[in-house]
């Protein structure tokens, strides 16, 4: 037995710790989930109504909405490094497109009742994580939460299209300036994207467009529309 093995083995025996997205006994994701999320291939889509490109790491599914479940609903704060590992590979793609000295990742706040309720912002925390990996490959890049809520949104989960893009536009606002570099929202779900497209309008309407968009993952509702 090896020492990551003994050590599964202690923590399953005396915490009960499993790995969120396949339940065995593990701290965090294991080996085995992990491989599943590297093979995730990303993919680059356009949001037609604000010409945004948004790139995710992968779709909605299997493991991936199974780690991003726990993360965001059993507050599984462990599997933040795992997933801004993914959410870097999506900044990276994007990056690679307009080469700049200096990427400013802004994150798509949370409604105030999701912070509060998950005891923080999760987009922010992967922001974080994503930014300490693309840091360590030479990328200078700064996470700056410029953006806030103007007014209270419904919760976009359950409503449709035309629903979703009504309920959040002229949702967000500056809260404070955008430092120098090129500008790219981050979220971790793109659906129909109107969260980005608000976002992305704000930072448009302030003289700093965004190159794009990078979120962990794309449902495949917003793959077919
Ligand atoms: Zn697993």
């Amino acid at each position: 037995m090896n020492l990551s093995t003994a050590i599964a083995a202690a923590a399953d025996l005396l915490l009960g710790a499993r790995c969120p997205g396949c339940g065995v006994a593990e701290f965090g994701a294991c080996a085995h989930c992990r491989t599943q999320l590297s093979a995730a291939r990303p993919q680059v889509m356009g949001l037609g109504q604000c010409r945004l490109t948004v790139v995710a790491a992968g779709s909605y599914s299997g493991v991936m909405k199974t780690l991003l479940i726990a993360l965001k609903e059993r507050q599984s704060m462990g599997l933040v490094g795992v997933l801004g590992r993914r959410l870097a590979i999506s900044i990276a793609v994007l990056a690679s497109v307009r080469p700049s000295e200096r990427i400013v990742l802004v994150p798509v706040p949370s409604a105030r009742a999701q912070v509060a309720r998950r005891g923080q912002d999760v987009t922010v925390a992967l922001a974080r994580a994503a930014a300490v990996r693309l840091r360590r490959a030479g990328v200078s890049v700064t996470v700056v939460a410029c953006l806030r809520h103007r007014r209270r949104v419904a919760d976009q989960a359950g409503l449709g299209v035309t629903a979703r893009n009504r309920n959040l536009a002229g949702a967000f606002a500056l809260r404070r300036g955008v430092p120098r570099g090129e500008v790219i929202v981050v979220d971790d779900i793109v659906t129909t994207g109107a969260s980005l497209a608000e976002a992305a309008r704000v930072l448009t309407a302030a003289g700093r467009p965004p190159v794009g968009a990078a979120t962990v993952a794309a449902t495949p509702l917003r793959r077919r529309a």
